[in-house]
């Protein structure tokens, strides 16, 4: 336990505590605080990790002292910007050298009380070790936020998303709980499971939805395909991660129409968790930045300082609530924009009003444009004719990258001066001509999980 200039650090939290029945807010000081006052909290939280993280971690000494820094020498968040970022393939390597936590557990390995970790689709997998605080860190932070969607004591949530090493399902799980809502841990990824998974919310009449967009449009179509209106199963709030989906506007407008629920958008990265740092509130004009649980940083990608409002970004986050494993400006790889620009909710949060805008991996260069595929996405969700799944393909032809887009068309409408409209709506948007093939719904590949609807063959 460290004494900051603003309280202890690890804070400790009062586990009975919920907010008075009508309150809008679980905290509202915390959450409606002058952005100055914030960042003087957060700097205190910053000195107090950095001290914690120099005494136990060689992996953040080293790099300080390799850039001449000690945690004393940070006394703004001006200071902070110097501070080393450090990447996912840090973390990897840093584990295979110290396994299996890497040198930077800051415990003892006899207090971790939870593993996951990343599913190594891209090499070797890292793996996080929760203790106890940090579980309680994890609660408080997620209840706080799925308080801000509206979700109260006197709902039933349904988490579909599968609970395995993936941490988004346990992080609803965790804020669900701490929130004093009934946690219906339904799960995803099993065949047949989503024709269940109606049957149960029919049966259960859960009021909010957490899962991936993709499974949420999936749901829907096997509840039309059942002879059941989405509209009618009674959600209220649906909320989201895992993929940018619910953040992209049309999809955003599809999804609430289709379910007649409002459709929220959250989560940063696994490493990060309580990964609703990044969260909308129930206005849903961007997500906010729960800035005193995970500092966000966006930075210019080149020189890891941040960015004005208004710019764009990579967001490089850092854990301030964090004991086992703490991430102190680990990057993202995503890219943003930010705002400080009040919300109607008024939180004091900044905002990414766009959501994630893309990945840097994702990134498509295309006849030397930059399009992300969420850009593809927007379109062809503006398009009521057109289906719910897509796929984008890249290909060489005679040296030539070409853009090719496969998109199911609605049942029943007409097709035709579709692909013409499409196209001109694609020209215009991303600036690219992409060739354009309609297919039947149904005939594209379906999934639980993250869609993967780029197909590059070049
Ligand atoms: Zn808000």
């Amino acid at each position: 336990m460290i004494v900051t200039e603003s309280g202890l650090w690890p804070p400790r939290y009062d586990p009975a505590y919920r907010p008075p029945p009508g309150e809008k807010y679980w905290d509202r000081p915390r959450e409606t605080m002058p952005a100055q006052e914030r960042d003087a909290v957060v700097l205190g939280k910053i000195r107090a990790l950095m001290r914690y993280a120099w005494e136990r971690a060689p992996f953040y000494r080293t790099r300080w002292q390799r850039a001449g820094l000690e945690p004393g020498d940070i006394r703004s968040l001006a200071d902070f910007e110097r501070v080393p970022t450090i990447q996912k393939a840090d973390l990897r390597a840093d584990q295979a050298e110290y396994p299996p936590f890497g040198s930077y557990l800051c415990t003892k390995r006899e207090e971790i009380v939870r593993i996951h970790g990343t599913s190594g689709t891209s090499g070797r997998p890292t793996a996080f070790a929760w203790s106890a605080q940090d579980l309680a860190a994890i609660r408080e932070a997620h209840a706080h936020v799925m308080w801000s969607m509206g979700i109260r004591p006197h709902d039933v949530v349904i988490i579909c998303s599968i609970f395995s090493l993936y941490v988004g399902s346990w992080g609803a799980l965790a804020g669900t709980e701490r929130l004093g809502a009934a946690a219906f841990p339904f799960g995803a990824g099993v065949s047949g499971q989503t024709l269940q998974a109606i049957s149960w919310i029919k049966q259960m009449r859960p009021s909010a939805f957490y899962g991936t967009p993709s499974y949420a449009l999936r749901l829907a179509e096997t509840a039309r395909a059942e002879g059941v209106d989405p509209a009618s199963l009674g959600l209220r709030i649906m909320f989201f991660s895992g993929e940018p989906g619910a953040g992209i506007p049309a999809t955003k407008r599809f999804i609430e129409a289709t379910f007649g629920a409002i459709c929220i958008d959250s989560g940063s990265m696994g490493e990060v968790t309580p990964w609703m740092n990044l969260a909308e509130c129930s206005e849903r004009t961007g997500m906010h930045l729960w800035q005193d649980f995970v500092y966000t940083e966006l930075c210019d990608p080149k020189t890891w300082r941040r960015v004005p409002f208004g710019a764009r970004g990579t967001p490089v986050y850092t854990q301030l609530e964090r004991t086992t494993q703490p991430m102190i400006r680990l990057i993202s790889g995503d890219y943003a924009e930010w705002t400080d620009a009040p919300c109607a909710c008024g939180r004091t949060y900044p905002r990414f009003p766009s959501g994630i805008i893309g990945r840097i991996d994702d990134m498509l260069v295309i006849r030397g444009e930059n399009v992300y595929p969420s850009a593809i996405e927007e379109v062809l969700r503006s398009f009521e004719a057109l289906g719910t799944e897509f796929e984008i393909v890249l290909s060489r032809r005679q040296h030539m990258d070409e853009l090719d887009v496969r998109v199911e068309v609605a049942p029943g409408v007409s097709r035709e001066g579709l692909v013409e409209r499409v196209r001109a709506e694609l020209k215009r948007k991303t600036g690219l001509r992409a060739g354009l093939e309609l297919c039947e719904a149904g005939s594209l590949a379906r999934t639980d999980l993250k869609s993967r609807r780029v197909r590059d063959q070049r």
